[in-house]
Formats: structure tokens, sequence, C-alpha cells
């Protein structure tokens, strides 16, 4: 097996502004596993609010040595051992996961859908991403997100009902909400969500600062809506602590290190009762493909970031009428277009 690796810029079609940022440009790193005559592709997303840095990622994967390891299919084998070159990294650790996972799917001639058994008609809808906007540009992307059945708001930006006054205006679709920890007084927080309920909105995420956990508690006690984990959550380890603190997890591949352990951890959070939701980056449909292996398991899927992006280099996982629509080949079901 040989891994091979390059840096790429990712274009996105609206500069994305949080409550914390903007940016026009996100920067990945693209993977690929050679072994046999087959390809199994892989992508790290570094958005630039990470610590992980196309550098830091390139520096990771030279460290890299697949040729001890005759075959591809002893997973958890060469995921431990990628696990213990170097703390963290987790991006550049989902970058080699999914391209071995698309590797095996492709010798098992299986996607990891039905690996795993689940069915891709249980793929559920996905949300679109809306960053923070004046009220024109917001009517603008609101207007080209009409086929999806759930909208994601971002706020914290200052303009919260003005944000989702523009959206009403012109859509009843659900929406939820993302603040990105941009909420920082409790009480304030709470009436917020009770207004957003009766807005349409259908859960929350990450509400506050991550490291408040007495806060997200005291909300997701007195909440009418379901509190969802993002910044809160990085990895399988992390999950335990959050039942009674949240009331669901927001899984990403970049965060925990790729699709073995967000497997891991839909098993986990189910076993607490909590609610699973999988989000992305934005990212290739490479990142985006691998993720929706898993969408069936999960409550809500927020897999837009082959859709934020106008130089994508694969074709894979697709929308219609805003249902996530896994495709019928294996592995992560990817096909390189240039
Ligand atoms: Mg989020």
């Amino acid at each position: 097996m040989k891994l091979v690796y390059r840096l790429y810029e990712l274009q996105l079609r609206h500069a994305f502004n949080l409550a914390s940022s903007s940016r026009e440009y996100t920067p990945v790193v693209l993977v690929e596993i050679h072994h046999d005559g087959l390809i199994g592709y892989g992508e790290a997303s570094l958005p630039p609010y990470l610590a992980e840095t196309q550098k830091s990622v390139a520096d990771f994967l030279r460290r890299v040595n697949l040729e001890q390891f005759k075959d591809p299919c002893q997973l958890d084998d060469i995921l431990t051992y990628v696990d213990g070159i170097a703390q963290g990294n987790y991006a550049a650790k989902a970058s080699v996961d999914i391209a071995l996972h698309d590797l095996i799917g492709k010798i098992k001639q299986k996607s990891w859908y039905n690996i795993w058994g689940y069915r891709k008609e249980d793929a559920p809808n996905t949300s679109f991403t809306i960053g923070i906007d004046c009220p024109g540009k917001i009517r603008k992307k609101v207007n080209e997100a009409n086929q999806f059945k759930l909208l994601k708001v971002k706020l914290g930006g200052g303009n919260d009902k003005e944000m989702l006054a523009a959206i009403r205006d012109i859509t009843d679709v659900a929406l939820s909400v993302d603040v990105n920890q941009g909420w920082s007084d409790r009480y304030q927080a709470l009436d917020m969500v009770h207004w957003l309920k009766e807005q349409g909105v259908i859960f929350i995420e990450q509400p506050m600062l991550k490291e408040d956990i007495e806060s997200a508690a005291w909300l997701t006690e007195r909440s009418p809506l379901p509190i969802i984990a993002d910044e809160a959550v990085q990895t399988l380890f992390d999950v335990p602590a959050l039942a009674g603190v949240y009331s669901g997890i927001n899984i990403k591949l970049m965060k925990c290190g790729g699709m073995s352990n967000a497997h891991k951890m839909i098993q986990q959070a189910r076993a607490l009762n909590m609610t699973v939701m999988i989000g992305c980056m934005t990212e290739t449909s490479c990142g985006t493909s691998a993720a929706a292996q898993l969408s069936p398991a999960v409550d809500w899927a927020d897999l837009d970031g082959n859709l934020l992006i106008c130089n994508d280099l694969f074709e894979g996982v697709t929308v219609k009428n805003g249902k996530v629509i896994l495709p019928d080949a294996p592995g992560i079901g990817v096909k390189k277009i240039s």
C-alpha cells in the first residue's frame, strides 16, 4: 500500500460568515492510498478555526508508512498504528481512515452503509447552511436553497432576530440554528430558544462556550428544543461526559479521526439516549460522501459541505428534494472527476 497526498484550496460559493470569522477559501489535503490497481480516496478539511493546517497534515502524512501492512483489510491494526503516530491530528488521521475505508469497500465491492448494515432508504434530509449575512443576501441564499426541507441558520452575529425575519419573509421551511458558542448569558439564551421555537426552529447547536458545561446543562434541562453539542464534542472520549449536559452530539469525521470512530460514537450516543447529528466541514464530495455512509443511522444530517464550494474534484453523494442520496457504488462511493 502506498499513500500519496496533495494540497488543494476549496473555493467557497459565498463568503462563509460565522459569529467569529469570515472566509472565502478552505484549505484541504487530498489523500490517495494505492493498492493492487485500486485507489482509495480520502480528505482532510482544515477550516482556519481548527488547530490543524495543510503543513501539519502533510507533516503527519509523511510519517505514515503503510508499506508495512500487506492487507488493507487489517483496518483496526492499521488505524491503531496511525493513531499512535502522534496525539491529536484528527483531520490528518481522518484523511487516512477515509481513504482506507474507500479502498476496503472497493476490495469487498460493497459500500460502507452496506457493510455496516444500513439501508440507503433511511438516509435523512440534509440541512443547508445559511451563514450570517445582511437581510438582502439572506433572502438570495434562501431562495437558492428552495429544495431543502431543513435550513441551518448561523446565529450569534448580533442580528439574530433580523436574520430570522428575513428568512421567514420568504419561507416557512423547518430551521435549525447554530450559534457557534455566540451567546453568553444563559437567561437570554433560554428566552431566545423559546422565541426560536415559535419561529419553527427544531433544534439548537452549540449555543454557548464549549467550556461552560454548567450553563449547557442548565439550558438543556429547561429548553423546549434539543440542544446539540458541536464544538463541545470532538472524539469518542468526550461523549460520556456530555450525557445530561446536551441532548445530542454533532459528529464530524474531521473532529473524531474518521469513519471508524464516528461509527463508534453513534453507537455510544445511542446507548446514552442522545440524539445524533452528522455534520461536515466545507469539503469536496470525498469527505461528505464518507460521512454520508453513516447518515442512515442519525437523526439529522448536515452534509452540505460539497454544495458550498465551486471547485469539487469528486462526484458522490447527492441531494434530491432535500434528501441525502447515497450512491450505489463501493467504498465511500466517489468518482474522481478532475
Ligand atoms: Mg456547528
